[in-house]
């Protein structure tokens, strides 16, 4: 059982954000002021909610993040260390505001989302390079793509020189250079982010099988495209096809893939065939569709029953 192994270390380098949500009825216009209902402060951002999901998972997480050195960056990080991630190698930068989200919500369920990143722009080659010898003690590094690029590239090309297992989830979806592939063991982008990326709309199991063919020829070894409420695609050495997650009535699709990433990390850390860590990601990712909100959404170890 996955719960009863030794706890894998997981590297995660990526953004922290705090989502500032205020529900209303419709949107305001240009030039317009109105009172809106509920207001509520969540803490987000791909890296952060994917390190909560791989701590709350099984995994014995480092997170390496910039924060400001603000109200919200002390808030977030209070937040990492209750959820028992080592924060070791998050710093907060003076006179730099935290990463944050204003997020809109209208009563029809619609949003408005302007991410101003803030301190997650400082998150630099250097840090990388200054991280090294926790990279040295990790089984796997998870990686997104809200900070420098040139940063991810950085990271992935150290992962790759240790003999890491790398991983990318690359959202939200960008041009990547084309090295960046070869230091990847694994990508995981929904089908939007892998059409931006190859070229090629998913729409089956074929056009799948195409699309993960461009990763793997630029040198990416395994690859699984999300497909929402259809499961994911696996394209690996020894299985290729689409594995199904069961239907579920969805409340809340947010973090649905930032859980899935964080528990593939854990899974794959602790040695599971690729196969069952796609079924133990869909099966977190499932609980997580279930409930409202981010990182609120993202369910713990005790929750799951594991192949
Ligand atoms: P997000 O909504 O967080 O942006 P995403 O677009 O990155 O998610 P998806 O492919 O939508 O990623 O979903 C990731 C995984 O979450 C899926 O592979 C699946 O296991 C699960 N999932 C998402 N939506 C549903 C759903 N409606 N019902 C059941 N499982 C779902």
């Amino acid at each position: 059982m996955i719960g009863m192994t030794q706890k894998p270390k997981i590297l995660v380098i990526g953004s922290a954000n705090m989502d500032m949500v205020i529900q209303s009825d419709h949107f305001p216009v240009p030039g317009e002021t109105i009172i809106g209902g509920d207001f509520s402060l969540i803490p987000g951002g791909k890296g952060a909610n994917q390190a909560v999901a791989a701590a709350r998972l099984g995994g014995d997480v480092c997170f390496i993040t910039r924060l400001g050195e603000d109200i919200f960056g002390s808030q977030n990080l209070l937040n990492f260390q209750k959820e028992g991630i080592d924060t070791s190698y998050i710093h907060q930068i003076p006179e730099v505001p935290s990463g944050v989200a204003l997020i809109t919500v209208d009563k029809s369920g619609e949003n408005t989302i302007i991410v101003a990143p803030g301190a997650n722009a400082h998150l630099t080659v250097g840090d990388m390079k200054a991280s090294e010898q926790r990279f040295e003690e990790t089984e796997l590094i998870l990686l997104q793509l809200e900070i420098p690029l040139e940063t991810v590239v950085a990271a992935a090309a150290l992962g790759n020189k240790l003999g890491k297992k790398v991983l990318l989830n690359p959202a939200p979806a960008q041009k990547l250079p084309d090295k960046l592939y070869r230091y990847l063991q694994l990508i995981t982008p929904n089908e939007t982010e892998a059409e931006f990326l190859t070229g090629i709309a998913i729409d089956g199991e074929a056009s799948a099988e195409k699309a993960a063919k461009f990763f793997i020829e630029r040198g990416v070894q395994d690859v699984i495209i999300t497909l929402g409420s259809k499961g994911a695609y696996l394209h690996s050495s020894n299985f290729k096809g689409i594995l199904p997650t069961s239907k579920v009535t969805a409340k809340d699709t947010t973090a649905a893939g930032d859980t899935f990433n964080g528990a593939l990390a854990v899974a794959l850390g602790k040695g599971l065939p690729i196969k069952d860590a796609v079924n133990f990601a869909m099966k977190a990712a499932t609980l997580s569709v279930q409930r409202m909100g981010a990182q609120t959404s993202i369910p713990y170890i005790h929750e799951l029953s594991i192949p």
